[in-house]
């Protein structure tokens, strides 16, 4: 049976093996080769200047073998129970995984396109600033999470197994570190290829991936789900619809809205996303020590509260690339993603403030912040004389009111538009974002200056929209059948908590037939 131990060591002691069994030993009281040990827990604290590394270590003794632990156990599932899923974001495919596990045949409907030519309009987004309607950084397989950052941080841990969900990211081919690092982040460079191993292994397994298929209606008789519609042409009978379609599929939200299926608004959050240089916040991060083979990029994480409303740091990206995220032409959105080296010149960080139904007069109308969000998006896409050249002021300048005249290069691809940002964004936005980086300066100096930059929007942080679900039996209370999940029904919050309820809607689907057996 292995044991734990926990020190603190170096950075620099932190990658040499030798010291570590040397250590290990020493305060374990063992002879060297008399026990085997990995790493457990490993996270950096770097809130002195001496930089520490908390080490957890777990260790059995040399005749003994590390017990091979299996997160996912296929089945064939051909000729099983369906289970329909529309969205092949991370709970989209992890339903289907869970599916497979307790012998059910996954369905999965997906309106993009596969990982492969998914990029290239990618490409054609980044440099002709076309946005495909149904293939873009949120759309297409692997939805929001296949080219995003990839960091697997949840503060959700009641809401399910986080370990099997590393553990599952790891048989499909993230680095075994996932299970180790405090804040774990594979990259977008290695996050395509699990995304299609876990494709081929639901294909494998019997179940079925359709990509340019996208749901467009839906039946409902009797307060039952009885049927959807993909491609407006095609016809499908269900029983169980896990709805897994992400907080930028708005033509779901307007379909269930136009069925008078009940919707509930929800608070988010937007404002922009700010772009330093990743040496100056390694420098304030490490005390002017900069990141190097022992310590990674630094990141940074801040929060004030400002005239009642929560401003702070969202999906920050050491190493990254500010990414072009619309999902539709007309709007302009932000978001950032980094490689799993995080080599990248920049940092970058979403600074939000939270936006709640009851900022607006008709706060009981369902889609108020959706509207909200979507009048923002536009309003900057006018702003950036209708293309994707990105919104843009420095920070010293917004925090001034003035036009920026030069700017630092930014990472953003498609380019920049210089703009005053206080009368492009709301003002309750624009108010608030500059004390809350006032506030920001106080903790990280020098946070404010010109050579950070300012794009905006980052709007699409959580769903503007609850799709309700009971509590119990996670299926939407006027419509049976029907399980809303993961982030587009208010459900999770990035990619672990979304793979995690992808999850539970299957247990949920399998208990409801329990129950009526
Ligand atoms: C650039 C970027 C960086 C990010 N970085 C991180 C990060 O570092 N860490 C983190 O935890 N999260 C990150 N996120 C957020 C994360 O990707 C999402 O939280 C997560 O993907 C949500 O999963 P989901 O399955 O609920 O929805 P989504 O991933 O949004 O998937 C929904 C899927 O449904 C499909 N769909 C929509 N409508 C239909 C329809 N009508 N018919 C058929 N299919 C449909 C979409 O095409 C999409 O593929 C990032 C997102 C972006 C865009």
């Amino acid at each position: 049976m292995s044991e734990n131990i926990q020190i603190q060591i170096s950075p620099e002691q932190a990658v040499d093996l030798e010291w570590i069994e040397k250590t290990l030993a020493a305060r374990l009281n063992r002879g060297l080769g008399s026990f085997k040990y990995r790493w457990k827990k490993r996270s950096i604290d770097a809130r002195k200047r001496d930089i520490k590394v908390n080490a957890t270590f777990e260790y059995i003794s040399s005749e003994e073998e590390w017990p091979v632990l299996h997160y996912f156990e296929p089945k064939k599932v051909n000729l099983t129970k369906e289970i329909h899923i529309i969205g092949s974001g991370p709970a989209g495919l992890f339903a289907a995984l869970r599916a497979i596990e307790l012998g059910w045949k996954p369905i999965v409907w997906e309106r993009g396109k596969d990982v492969r030519a998914r990029r290239r309009d990618l490409a054609n987004l980044n440099k002709n600033h076309h946005v495909d309607n149904d293939s873009n950084y949120c759309f297409g397989e692997g939805g929001a999470g296949t080219y995003s950052d990839g960091k697997l941080y949840t503060r959700s841990k009641k809401r399910g197994d986080v370990e099997k969900t590393l553990g599952i990211f790891v048989e499909f081919g993230a680095e075994q570190d996932i299970m180790v690092d405090a804040h774990p982040h594979i990259g977008t460079n290695k996050l395509p290829q699990i995304i299609v191993a876990i494709r081929e292994q639901i294909i494998s397994s019997g179940g079925e991936v359709h990509f340019e298929s996208k749901m467009t209606d839906l039946a409902i008789e009797k307060g039952e789900i009885c049927s959807i519609t993909i491609n407006e042409n095609k016809v499908i009978e269900v029983e169980h619809l896990i709805l897994a379609t992400g907080h930028s599929a708005r033509d779901v939200f307007e379909l269930l809205h136009s069925k008078k299926i009940q919707l509930n608004a929800k608070p988010f959050a937007l404002g922009v996303r700010v772009e330093h240089r990743q040496d100056f916040i390694d420098a304030l991060q490490y005390h002017g020590r900069k990141s190097d083979e022992y310590l990674p990029p630094a990141s940074y994480s801040l929060v004030s509260q400002v005239n009642g409303k929560g401003v702070f740091s969202f999906c920050m990206c050491p190493g990254g690339i500010i990414a072009p995220c619309a999902t539709e032409n007309g709007e302009v959105v932000t978001n950032g993603w980094s490689p799993s080296k995080r080599n990248n010149p920049f940092s970058n960080s979403g600074i939000v403030v939270t936006v709640s139904p009851e900022d607006f007069e008709n706060s009981d109308d369902p889609m108020v912040c959706l509207n909200f969000q979507k009048e923002v998006e536009q309003k900057c896409w006018e702003a950036a004389g209708g293309t994707q050249k990105v919104p843009a002021q420095c920070l010293q300048d917004f925090i001034d009111g003035k036009v920026s005249k030069e700017f630092p290069r930014s990472s953003y691809q498609p380019g920049i538009t210089s703009v005053d940002l206080n009368k492009v964004l709301p003002e309750m936005i624009s108010q608030r974002l500059k004390q809350g980086f006032l506030d920001f300066n106080k903790k990280m100096r020098g946070f404010i200056s010109n050579d950070a930059v300012l794009h905006a929007p980052e709007s699409r942080t959580s769903s503007p929209i609850q799709i309700p679900r009971d509590r119990a039996t996670f299926q939407h209370p006027d419509v049976q059948g029907l399980y809303p999940c993961a982030e587009g029904a208010g459900y999770a919050g990035g990619i672990i908590s979304a793979a995690i309820d992808g999850m539970n809607c299957v247990d949920a689907v399998l208990a409801s037939e329990e129950l009526r057996k």
